[in-house]
């Protein structure tokens, strides 16, 4: 099941059209998607034993152009970021792969919805296409056997990153540079973590102006997706609804030679495998 932010409402999307969640179930279930979240497996049932009729036309392939598209959560308790999470990222950047997670977070009020236009900081605005998993449950010290378990599902995401502001002073800035307007866009809808048999193994990509400059799989990623879950909830209660960026796979502007930063009117196309896409252009603010 794929559950988009529309005009502020839970939508399903399906390959016949959109489903407005809480006028199709008559209340049972809320357009509120912070709210939906902590019980998206009851709607899937729902959605898979009623089979509710389409609400309106728009095909998925549409809902990316649709001006109303909202983030797939508007308010996390927390986002969390993983930085070199990758081990062909981390050798373009020049860095050892990390012995634990490194986390940072991205303040929620730089959240966007997929097709978001992104102001352009700085000469140094980068990409990071990125996979974002979407909390489905309270957990604490949750094992990594049943990590997955504690997941509602997956969108695509983008870590803008102004790595001027982040690599500034010491310690790094990597939270601010991370965080300013519309830098990380969420979407296009969740798809809940029944249809993702394996999150680690997705293939992801993102186009600058159509040239394909990262083209992974998240099966290289440093810590597997179980593997976050488990370290992070053994220092902070997960919550549903918060965000997990789980790291950039290689190919960012800054990993060029010579390195290539955002400029306005630049489009970047962010997709993975079994998720759809996000659409971005760039605008000098
Ligand atoms: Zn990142």
């Amino acid at each position: 099941m794929r559950v988009a932010n529309l005009n502020g409402r839970a939508t399903i999307v399906t390959d016949a059209g959109l489903i407005d969640v809480e006028r199709a179930s008559n209340g049972a279930f809320t357009h509120d998607v912070d709210r939906l979240i902590s019980c998206i497996d009851d709607l899937a049932a729902w959605f898979e034993t009623t089979s509710p009729s389409v609400t309106e036309s728009l095909r998925p392939q549409e809902v990316l152009r649709d001006p109303h598209l909202g983030p797939v959560v508007t308010t996390p308790s927390q986002i969390f970021a993983i930085g070199v999470n990758y081990r062909a990222h981390a050798a373009e950047m020049g860095l050892t792969p990390p012995v634990t997670p490194m986390v940072f977070t991205k303040f929620a009020s730089a959240l966007a919805g997929a097709n978001a236009i992104i102001p352009v900081p700085s000469s140094s605005t980068d990409w990071e296409a990125e996979l974002v998993v979407v909390v489905g449950k309270r957990g604490r010290h949750i094992p990594v056997e049943t990590a997955l378990s504690y997941v509602a599902g997956y969108c695509v995401g983008q870590d803008f990153s102004d790595r001027d502001l982040q690599l500034r002073g010491t310690p790094a800035q990597f939270s601010l540079g991370k965080s300013h307007k519309n830098f990380a866009p969420v979407g296009p809808w969740i798809t809940t973590r029944d249809e993702i048999a394996d999150p680690n193994d997705l293939r992801v990509t993102c186009d600058v102006n159509g040239h394909r400059f990262q083209d992974s799989t998240t099966g290289d990623m440093v810590f597997s997706v179980p593997e976050l879950i488990a370290y992070l909830s053994s220092i902070c209660e997960l919550q549903p609804g918060d965000l997990i960026f789980t790291g950039s796979p290689h190919g960012v502007g800054q990993g060029q030679h010579p390195p290539v930063f955002l400029k306005s009117g630049d489009l970047i196309e962010t997709a993975i495998s079994g998720l759809g896409s996000i659409r971005n252009v760039a605008y000098d603010k």
